[in-house]
């Protein structure tokens, strides 16, 4: 067959995948799984050998053949690609809902749950079968044919409004940018920001410097620049992307797909049981219900609200006396919050960035994880990537194991999509003749790339980035559980799911890692003590303001899901929400424009659908696993040890709470949190 994504191969032919192949080898794989489901069910008696592998075979190859074309449908958009890639998600979400609610399938797990032979399973293989039961309620196995019916066609009609959403935004982010062609309207931006501007005017053609909405673009205007008007208009652009208002103003707006979604999700919810779409959120996390997750989020803001009222109080008289302004903006504000920084703490991103070039940085992060758990990285040439600045890593353990491998894409380009994620390219599983496949990982970033003959050059919030995400392709790539479905990140309730990535980040504060990660790449000197200490001292400015700002979006996307009422109808609901937990818990006004939500693809695009609140509340439990290290050493080998293997080794095989007591000797407390953050509460 001369189709790339039909051809059994180690790793995906990514130059070869053309969008004519997608459509023909999805229908291809379901076809083969839909068979290899009931040729499975004829049997009388079921084994794990008999049910649970044979069926992970077939869904293991449709996985492993979705992954690359979802993959490249974010790094290298098109409108084939994208085309192609929609036409497939009412397949795969036809797909999700016939296994979910498969009288005979769920009957034979049930008999494999009840089995004799379920006993001797070992922990991993009887938490696939539990998962599987869960799962089952979960899609409506329960329902009576037309509520089955119902709950098919409104997930399919969900994932199709989620990847609208994602259109919407990206290109609402494309479609607008700002040329200069005066130099002086530029005053205050660093030189990298400046060249890298000029680049962008002259990929497309124009005179001077052309300014985007994405990240690396953005945000060097915003709290540098000192020509209010760019700032302004930089920021109108972005607040209002996919929205009713701004420079597009209606032309990719997301509002209607938003209230659908909303409305869809919670008759959904109301479908399986739930009195809401949180409750049914929280049924797959750690968290045991709405309450527990409400009082976490609001414990925390009122612990942080004075000292974050201080912190903007605090901007707002230094703009008053350094600089006359009394009336602060919202694109004053990181402007004048940089200015603060620096005259407190003589200390710039941009200063750090000659600091940081990509290869000091990248071999840095692997000697941390070295020292840490042993690992050897190596790189290895001629892959077939996706584009040419993606480089591909072998990853190998203390006793020269193979654990996984794992692309790089560090570059923000046009139509790729923007932020930084790791995702799963092939997952750890044990195959039938004993074999294991190991693990692939995409690591994606949207870094500035290099300039003329200059490497990358990173600022320190980007080397935190880059260890965030290699903490997620850590956990995915260094599993020992063969068992699928709960090897590596995959069955890791999600507000577990940030503890390796936040974890991992801590070492870019640590002198002894940067003494490593850092060299100047014109003198070749590491960071100077000096200027690692002001960064030190400047870690936490602002913190109380920052984590008010997460809060605020965790609460607004928790309350919005849980106090949803179909009726009477709202077409300003969410703007409401958003508003009334702003009054509450922001100290920072937002201006009547701002349509922040629109663009929040975590909840509306992506998977974190009232469950925005994960990141924090994973952060208690890195928090306290790093105070560990802390205690008893920050590279201490016994303390890395046990987290390779009570946590990182484990993947979603046990309940994270479990896993964590494991390693931390006790249950997770909220202290190291607060105290890394300079939050006195
Ligand atoms: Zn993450």
């Amino acid at each position: 067959m001369s189709n790339p994504l039909l051809v059994a191969s180690d790793l995906p032919s990514f130059s070869q995948i053309k969008p004519e192949h997608i459509k023909p080898a999805v229908e291809h794989a379901i076809t083969a799984c839909k068979k290899a489901i009931a040729t499975v069910l004829k049997e009388k008696t079921f084994t794990w050998d008999n049910l649970v592998l044979p069926i992970d075979e077939v869904d293991d190859s449709l996985s492993k053949l979705w992954s690359p074309v979802s993959h490249m449908n974010s790094v290298i958009n098109s409108d084939e690609l994208r085309d192609a890639y929609e036409s497939c998600l009412p397949l795969l979400s036809e797909y999700g809902t016939f296994v979910g609610q498969h009288q005979g399938l769920f009957e034979a797990y049930q008999q494999l749950a009840d089995s004799d032979e379920y006993q001797q399973l070992d922990i991993a293989q009887k938490k696939v079968i539990d998962n599987a039961l869960r799962d089952f309620k979960l899609s409506g196995i329960a329902l009576n044919d037309d509520d089955k019916k119902r709950y098919g066609e409104v997930v399919t009609r969900l994932s199709e409004l989620s990847s609208t959403f994602g259109n919407n935004l990206l290109d609402a982010t494309h479609a607008y940018s700002v040329n200069i062609t005066d130099k002086s309207e530029l005053a205050g931006l660093p030189d990298s920001a400046i060249e890298a501007a000029a680049e962008l005017a002259k990929e497309q053609e124009k005179q001077g410097w052309l300014f985007t909405l994405d990240i690396p673009s953005y945000l060097p205007v915003m709290m540098y620049c000192s020509n209010p008007k760019l700032r302004e208009q930089l920021y109108r652009g972005f607040v209002t992307r996919a929205s009713d208002q701004g420079p597009n103003a209606g032309e990719f707006d997301n509002s209607d797909i938003m209230n659908e979604l909303l409305k869809l999700r919670h008759e959904l919810a109301q479908l399986l049981g739930f009195n809401n779409f949180a409750e049914k959120s929280i049924a797959t996390k750690m968290a045991s219900s709405t309450d527990e997750v409400l009082g976490f989020l609001e414990n925390l803001a009122v612990k942080s609200k004075a000292q974050g009222q201080q912190d903007l109080n605090e901007v707002k008289a230094f703009a008053k006396t350094e600089f006359s302004q009394t009336d602060l903006q919202a694109w004053d504000l990181p402007y004048y919050s940089e200015k603060l920084k620096q005259s407190r703490y003589a200390i710039s991103d941009e200063e750090c960035r000659p600091y940081f070039p990509e290869n000091k940085v990248v071999s840095g992060l692997f000697e941390v994880v070295n020292r840490l758990f042993g690992l050897q990285i190596n790189e290895i040439s001629n892959i077939d990537t996706w584009h040419k600045d993606v480089k591909f890593f072998e990853v190998f353990d203390r006793d020269n194991n193979l654990r996984g491998r794992f692309y790089l894409d560090l570059y923000a380009r046009a139509h790729k999509r923007g932020g930084a994620w790791m995702d799963d390219c092939k997952s750890r599983r044990e195959l039938a003749n004993g074999d294991i496949q190991y693990p692939v990982a995409y690591l994606t970033c949207n870094f500035n790339k290099p300039i003329g003959d200059k490497p990358a050059l990173f600022t320190h919030d980007e080397v935190v980035t880059l260890f965030h995400e290699f903490g997620h392709g850590i956990h995915h790539m260094l599993t020992q559980i063969n068992a699928s479905g709960v090897s590596g990140i995959d069955g890791v309730p999600w507000d577990a799911v940030e503890l390796p990535s936040q974890f991992l980040e801590n070492w870019c504060w640590e002198p002894e890692a940067l003494a490593f990660i850092s060299e100047h790449f014109e003198t070749g000197e590491p960071l100077p003590q000096e200027m690692l200490d002001k960064m030190l001292a400047a870690k936490n400015y602002q913190s109380a303001m920052q984590m008010l700002r997460q809060l605020e979006f965790s609460i607004f996307d928790f309350k919005m899901h849980k106090d949803y009422q179909p009726e009477p109808k709202n077409p300003v609901y969410i703007q409401e929400v958003l508003n009334q937990v702003r009054s509450e818990y922001a100290v920072v006004k937002a201006a009547d424009f701002n349509r922040f939500q629109h663009g929040f693809g975590h909840i509306f695009g992506g998977g974190y659908s009232a469950g925005y609140y994960s990141y924090k509340w994973a952060e208690v439990l890195s928090a306290d696993a790093f105070s560990r290290f802390e205690e008893e050493g920050i590279f201490n080998e016994k303390v890395g040890n046990d987290f390779l293997t009570n946590i990182l080794e484990k993947g979603g095989s046990q309940e994270p709470s479990v896993l964590f007591k494991a390693f931390r000797g006790r249950e997770p407390e909220i202290d190291a949190l607060l105290r890394h953050c300079g939050i006195k509460g």
